[in-house]
């Protein structure tokens, strides 16, 4: 897939995340650490979560992949910062139903990922950040 199929707007919002991802870097202290990767692109990404009092206090990224995977966990991690553990969740379940097909509002740039569900074979780009969050909150 190109991202030439995408809508020009969201194809914007996904390569500003691209280029200028959120919270793209290392926590200091105590955090949760997942490591997770996508075989069939080559993304490959570390999470790191710091949750509180079931909250989820402090989210980072590192890793490389192409654009869809690096700007999901860009839009990811901006997106559950503050939120509650299971508001994380939430947002990932409807995450996944949107890759699915279904209609999803999301508030913020995370939307701009809805054309990936017409392209199955990027559909693992965009969970990869989604998946190590709910496996780093799940462990
Ligand atoms: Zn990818």
């Amino acid at each position: 897939m190109s991202l030439n199929n995408l809508d020009t707007l969201y194809r914007q919002v996904i390569m500003d995340h691209y280029k200028n991802p959120k919270n793209k870097g290392e926590l200091e202290g105590d955090a949760l650490t997942i490591d997770m990767n996508n075989p069939t692109c080559g993304d490959r990404i570390q999470l790191q979560l710091q949750i509180e009092d079931g909250m989820v206090k402090d989210a980072k990224f590192t890793g490389e992949g192409c654009s869809i995977s690096m700007s999901s966990a860009s839009m990811m991690t901006q997106a559950i910062k503050g939120k509650k553990v299971s508001e994380a969740l939430q947002m990932s379940s409807s995450f996944s139903n949107m890759m699915l097909g279904e209609d999803e509002e999301f508030e913020d740039d995370i939307q701009a990922l809805q054309g990936v569900s017409k392209f199955p074979a990027r559909i693992k780009c965009a969970t990869l950040a989604w998946k190590a969050m709910e496996k780093a909150v799940k462990e």
